[in-house]
């Protein structure tokens, strides 16, 4: 049923992202976690390589290698720089969402300028400090102008909050309708009234700001208006099924860098005259890692071909985001217990990954989420037949 040869395609744009991840992630990622900011220039790159619009039709200027070339390209660039990934992967994300819920004039005027880097990255502005895993409870508004719009409230955990050039913003258009009183905007980085707020001191992925942002009275043309008033909701659950498959990628890229450098380290290694590697317990750790990994490459590819297919894909993206975000998280743990009390250190990068992988089981839906959508599908199944 399903053929997991790449196709020549794919493999350019994977290889593509590799060689660009060996050449300018990877010697910069231990610095931008240590000192922070944010990578304009890789990302600059990165536009220019044509990754940050890989799922994209090429007359809006994307790549057009459609969602299974998407995967594997974010797996390769993970395993140098999760930060500077998760910039790609919601820019990418957003240049799909507008590509796909905008009017001919939106899509003309923002996926080019997204994928060519103009907008440096795009940002996803969904959650507030009081809707986190429960989005239907926002509470900043969009009020009705003669003009268009006036927008009001606030966002957290914004990422890429403060370098994105453009944004989607949800916002509540109705009180009383509660999740179909949503609406999406497309919002200018430069407009009058949006405040950028200060990155959050994070854990990992420090190389990509997480900001808060507020709209003090913005006013946004008619035309801001993503999709019909009322169907932001869907907009946003639909955009989040396919960012599911990124952020699964994104962990695996972590989980096999750790794995990866790991058995290196393990063959150099030397203990008790043996090198660990010829331990059993070290092989074990080792099998156990590259068993579920690619387990989940499994799942994150299947995900992926099925978007590809145009098919449903909603249970298998949040599948493949439990299991890639629950399993890399355990390799890169197992990996710092290969390393020993070195592995404990920031003088390897195991403890990078760690720390990278972490926010891949909470943000784009906890694992707790994911778990309430799979069960949901699988419920709904039952109840119909
Ligand atoms: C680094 C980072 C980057 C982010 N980037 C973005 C971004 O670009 N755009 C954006 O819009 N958001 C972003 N987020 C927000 C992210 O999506 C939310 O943090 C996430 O959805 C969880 O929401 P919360 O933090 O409010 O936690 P809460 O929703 O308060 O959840 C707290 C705990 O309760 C559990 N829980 C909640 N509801 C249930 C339930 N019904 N059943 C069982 N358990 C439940 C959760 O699983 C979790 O364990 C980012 C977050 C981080 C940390």
């Amino acid at each position: 049923m399903f053929d997991f040869t790449p196709t020549e395609a794919q493999q350019m744009i994977a290889d593509t992202a590799r060689q660009f991840a060996d050449r300018v992630l990877a010697p910069r990622a231990a610095e931008l976690d240590r000192e922070g900011g944010f990578p304009r220039d890789s990302l600059r790159q990165a536009a220019d390589l044509g990754l940050l619009g890989i799922n994209i039709p090429e007359e809006l200027g994307g790549v057009e290698a459609g969602a299974v070339a998407y995967a594997l390209a974010v797996i390769e660039l993970a395993k140098s720089c999760a930060s500077t990934t998760v910039a790609i992967t919601v820019s990418n994300m957003v240049a799909e969402v507008v590509n796909h819920f905008g009017t001919e004039e939106q899509r003309t005027e923002h996926v080019p300028k997204l994928v060519a880097g103009d907008y440096t990255v795009g940002g996803f502005a969904l959650s507030e400090a009081g809707a986190g895993s429960d989005p239907g409870g926002m509470i900043t508004k969009a009020v009705r102008t003669d003009r268009g719009w006036a927008l009001n409230g606030s966002k957290l955990w914004i990422t890429s909050g403060t370098e994105a050039g453009l944004f989607i913003v949800w916002a509540r258009t109705n009180e009383a309708k509660g999740p179909r009183g949503i609406s999406a905007f497309i919002v200018p980085g430069d407009i009058e009234g949006l405040v950028r707020g200060k990155p959050e001191h994070k854990m990992g992925q420090c190389g990509s700001p997480t900001t808060p942002l507020e709209f003090h009275d913005v006013q946004l043309p008619p035309e801001a208006l993503l999709s019909e008033e009322g169907k932001g909701f869907r907009v946003a659950m639909m955009a989040l099924d396919g960012g599911r498959i990124g952020i699964s990628s994104l962990a695996l890229g972590c989980g096999l860098a750790a794995t990866g450098y790991a058995a290196g380290y393990a063959c150099e290694r030397t203990q008790f005259g043996h090198p660990i590697a010829n331990f059993q317990a070290i092989q074990w750790m080792l099998a156990d890692s590259a068993t579920e990994l690619e387990a989940a490459r499994l799942l994150n590819l299947r995900a992926a071909y099925l978007k590809q297919q145009g098919k449903r894909f909603t249970r298998e993206a949040s599948i493949a985001k439990l299991f890639a975000s629950e399993k890399a998280n355990t390799a890169c743990d197992r990996a710092i217990q290969v390393l020993g009390g070195y592995g404990y250190t920031k003088e390897f990068p195991v403890e990078r990954n760690l720390r990278d992988v972490r926010v891949t089981r909470i943000f784009e839906g906890t694992s707790e989420i994911q778990r309430i959508v799979i069960s949901r599908d699988i419920i709904r199944r039952f109840q119909k037949a």
